[in-house]
């Protein structure tokens, strides 16, 4: 039983090409879980509060790579520019614009990506697809900040295949952005997909996935 982490991300990596980024999510996970889990290959660990996040840092030695997946409040960016590697969730222009000025402050150039809500769903965070094109325009012009591509959270349902249709919007999205040339550089990052639905969402051209449960949670 003691080895349920390293045989969930085995079975993981079996299942997702490997040019397919793995974020584990450690949100609620002990320092010994985490460890765990980079004893067995993962390099990049994603976390949902700056707060959790910042005393996790201070312990874990290994270079990892820090993701910041949860909702980032404009007055914890100045935290979050310190330890975050992507931070995936940026939905605002004044959550940008603080970013662009803590990132600057550190002489820090931000990677982070655009979350979409592409289900239209009230009460989720994110940019609507319709407002995305003009938004990404009004991030490029932000000097600290380099946009490296796109993010979202597919709606709760019970059957896998009801949430490809929001995955493939992302998919076209970026590929529209990159065709208007609203950035310098392409973007290329798709973060899509989660325990549950993570094989539609490299399916729909996911090239990076967060997965919690799947990988710390015996099923
Ligand atoms: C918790 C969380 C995940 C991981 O979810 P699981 O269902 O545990 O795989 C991924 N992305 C975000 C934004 C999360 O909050």
């Amino acid at each position: 039983m003691d080895n349920i982490i390293r045989e969930n991300i085995a079975k993981i990596r079996r299942q997702i090409p490997s040019q397919v980024c793995l974020v584990a999510v450690t949100k609620g996970r002990s320092l010994a879980q985490i460890q765990e889990a980079l004893d067995s290959g993962i390099t990049h660990i994603g976390e949902n509060r700056v707060q959790e996040a910042a005393l996790k840092y201070k312990e874990i030695k290994p270079a990892v790579t820090w993701h910041l997946v949860g909702h980032l409040q404009t007055n914890k960016a100045k935290e979050a520019v310190k330890i975050f590697d992507l931070i995936h969730s940026v939905d605002s222009l004044n959550l940008a614009r603080e970013i662009d000025k803590q990132a600057g402050k550190i002489n820090k150039l931000q990677d982070i990506l655009i979350e979409v809500n592409t289900s239209a769903e009230e009460s989720k965070f994110g940019i609507r697809p319709e407002d995305l094109f003009e938004f990404i325009k009004a991030v490029s012009d932000l000097k600290n900040i380099s946009l490296k591509g796109l993010m979202t959270i597919a709606p709760m349902v019970d059957n896998t295949e009801e949430v490809r249709p929001y995955f493939r919007i992302l998919n076209e999205l970026r590929d529209k952005a990159n065709e208007l040339r609203l950035t310098g550089d392409a973007i290329q990052v798709l973060s899509m997909g989660m325990s549950d639905d993570f094989e539609v969402a490299i399916e729909e051209g996911a090239n990076m996935v967060r997965i919690g449960r799947a990988i710390f949670e015996d099923k």
